[in-house]
């Protein structure tokens, strides 16, 4: 079974006298080590459906299965408990704590912690190093760039070696450079870790180490050709 499964999913809102239908029957599963590519326009029901697969949300309808786990049939407690082993989130935000600095970012979230674990501390040392960090690790939030906070995020996202990635729109506040490296990080980390990543993001530039790539249009998730996509940045 793999990792991530969403199964004829629908999501409405309501709105008025009437609902709105943020998430339109999507079915989608994703292999461990891929990375999925989900672009569309704002308000096309993205947020929604990466909040429905990591299990921030319940659907109106349809069913979430993570690493096997049917999380329509869990408790508050055990989806939070689900949450914290088996996902991983990163925002357009890094949502950083500014007190401290990168290690303590990313080893206060392991699993580990509680017995001053030297376990979680060397994770987290490794996970720094993954993302280029490692000169970095005694910095605090304002002492990072833009870029370099958002990869303490990647970071601390994987300290759990989740299942799952998922990534909602990471460079919308970065630069093009190091918008570039954030994407190649988390796909060169999708394949490493073999997480089931869904990549939210605008951000189409870089296209290579993308398995799929699908479209949200007002609800509905639909396929997208990865060459069509290359070939209009060729030529305009
Ligand atoms: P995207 O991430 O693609 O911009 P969203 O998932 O945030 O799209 O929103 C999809 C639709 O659902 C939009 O019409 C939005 O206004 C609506 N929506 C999102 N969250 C809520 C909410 N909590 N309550 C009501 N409507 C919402
Ligand atoms: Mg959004």
């Amino acid at each position: 079974m793999e990792p991530l499964q969403l199964n004829d999913v629908s999501v409405t809102y309501p709105d008025g006298d009437s609902e709105v239908r943020a998430v339109d029957h999507v079915s989608l599963t994703v292999a461990a080590g891929e990375l999925v590519a989900i672009t569309g326009a704002s308000g096309s029901g993205k947020s929604t459906l990466l909040a429905v697969a990591g299990a921030l949300q319940r659907p109106t309808s349809g069913s979430v299965t993570i690493n096997g786990a049917s999380v329509d049939d869990l408790a508050a407690k055990q989806r939070t408990e689900l949450r914290r082993t088996e996902i991983g989130f990163i925002f357009q935000q890094s949502n950083l704590i500014s007190s401290l600095n990168a290690l303590e970012q990313v080893e206060i979230v392991s699993h580990l912690r509680g017995k001053r674990s030297t376990a979680a501390r060397q994770r987290a040392e490794e996970l720094l190093d993954a993302v280029g960090l490692s000169v970095a690790v005694g910095r605090r939030p304002h002492q990072l760039s833009g870029g370099q906070r958002q990869r303490v995020a990647i970071a601390r996202a994987l300290i759990n070696s989740p299942a799952v990635l998922l990534v909602d729109e990471p460079t919308s506040a970065l630069d093009s450079v190091s918008g570039g490296a954030v994407l190649d990080l988390i796909s060169r980390l999708t394949r490493l870790n073999g997480t089931s990543t869904v990549l939210v993001t605008h951000d189409m530039r870089q296209t290579s180490g993308i398995d799929r790539m699908l479209v949200m249009s007002d609800g509905s998730l639909e396929p997208t050709s990865k060459i069509g996509i290359i070939e209009s940045q060729v030529f305009t």
